[in-house]
């Protein structure tokens, strides 16, 4: 009886069971790879009724009760499942790539019957994946795709397509178009460096593992999991976990990837990533924004038939300069600094993404009759706030870890830029 009284005031040690309770979920995933599979083959399933169901009973269509079926498959698409899959990327870590994806699922099935060969070296440059979501956004914004869903079919159908001829053609049983391809998963690898997740690996336990040793972790991603150190490319499938007793899902705190990396972790696509596609391209896309409208009035040719698409990547590449310029003035002329001062930022334009499908989720709520109103508003705006305090915090670590002096004058110089990104995504 006493025992049972001291149990049950004894502190609870909500660390421990947390821990264990990630490591069996970590394992969990490793032993149930058959339910996964199962589980992928029906998300692809669903994933293509919700994509071709609208494109094939658009509104106005006359289909009646099919129509409206559409529209709810619309509203399941983009205004639950996009949303979802960007929050939960930044909080937890590309647990969608790697248990849910079926582009991921598509590949890695072509790559196991495929030709299997060599990836080329032009394959593994991070511009293509970059280039391929700008020019994706802009394309589905300026032509309004997400208003017709055969232009949304046409997109995405062309994106599940060309995994699976990636994993036709390259790799053995691997996910090459997730590694290196992939134009979401360019953006994903930045916002998962902030999630809260991570698989550990404890690198004395598995040098010193007994032998006989286990075969190698098939990692699908073509990562060195011995050496994995943070969240960038790992897809969280969980194929690595429990390998040689050292390798274990575990949690972190939120950003402390980003403040601990090193003069080599960081690299120029990921700067243009951050700056560039997070940030410029998803605030430039709207035609609202004043510097677009701007750009519109300063290229405004007679010979050209629109301009949109010039003012709007004009608009992109002033936002990221601008940044740059700002970023490599608070660290003091340090391109470095600059250089990790922008991965701070990836909270903030994760919150602007976050923000701008948001807004399109309202809209196709109200489609269905579902209106939110003022609490809506408040909730985009506690978003953009949250993710831009999130950003302070980080940028405010890295300038303290640099030991620069006057670090109060540069953080209040980051905070000033960070509040006006904040600032111009809610009045977008
Ligand atoms: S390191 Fe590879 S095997 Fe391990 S969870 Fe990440 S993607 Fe999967």
């Amino acid at each position: 009886m006493t025992s049972l009284v001291r149990s049950l005031i004894r502190p609870v040690r909500w660390g421990d069971r947390l821990s264990r309770a990630l490591q069996v979920l970590g394992n969990w995933l490793q032993l149930r790879q058959d339910a996964i599979r199962c589980l992928q083959w029906a998300v692809v399933a669903i994933y293509y009724v919700l994509l071709i169901v609208p494109a094939i009973f658009p509104p106005g269509s006359g289909a009646g009760s099919l129509e409206q079926l559409a529209v709810w498959a619309e509203v399941l698409f983009w205004a639950v499942w996009w949303p979802g899959v960007l929050v939960f990327t930044l909080l937890f870590g590309q647990f969608w790539c790697g248990v849910f994806c079926p582009d991921g699922t598509v590949t890695e099935f072509a790559s196991r019957r495929g030709l299997g060969s060599k990836i080329p070296g032009w394959v593994r440059k991070p511009a293509w994946a970059l280039m391929a979501i700008a020019v994706t956004t802009l394309y589905e914004h300026l032509s309004h795709a997400y208003s017709s869903p055969r232009a949304i079919l046409l997109s995405l159908g062309l994106t599940s397509l060309l995994a699976l001829v990636c994993g036709l053609l390259m790799g053995r049983s691997k996910r090459v178009w997730c590694r290196y391809l992939c134009p979401v998963g360019s953006i994903f690898s930045l916002m998962a460096r902030c999630a809260v997740l991570q698989f550990k690996v404890d690198r004395g336990r598995w040098d010193g593992a007994p032998k006989p040793l286990p075969r190698a972790v098939d990692c699908p991603l073509l990562l060195d999991v011995r050496r994995l150190r943070g969240n960038e490319k790992c897809s969280m499938c969980g194929r690595c976990s429990g390998h040689r007793d050292a390798v274990r899902l575990g949690y972190r705190w939120p950003g402390s990837e980003i403040v601990n990396l090193g003069v080599a972790d960081l690299r120029n696509s990921d700067v243009f990533g951050v700056l560039g596609v997070m940030i410029g391209l998803f605030f430039s896309v709207s035609h609202a924004s004043p510097i677009v409208r701007l750009m519109t009035d300063m290229v405004r040719l007679p010979f050209l038939p629109s301009q949109t698409w010039l003012a709007v990547s004009l608009a992109t590449a002033a936002i990221a300069i601008l940044l740059w310029v700002a970023l490599y003035l608070i660290s003091g002329t340090s391109v470095q600094l600059a250089k990790h001062l922008s991965y701070g930022l990836i909270p903030v334009g994760a919150g602007g993404m976050i923000l701008v499908a948001f807004h399109y989720s309202l809209e196709l709520f109200q489609r269905v009759g579902l209106a939110f109103g003022a609490a809506a508003q408040a909730l985009g705006n506690l978003l953009i706030l949250g993710t831009a305090g999130w950003s302070i915090v980080l940028g405010a670590m890295i300038l303290r870890r640099s030991g620069r002096s006057g670090s109060c004058v540069r953080v209040a110089c980051y905070v000033a830029m960070v509040g006006g990104v904040a600032a111009l995504f809610v009045a977008v």
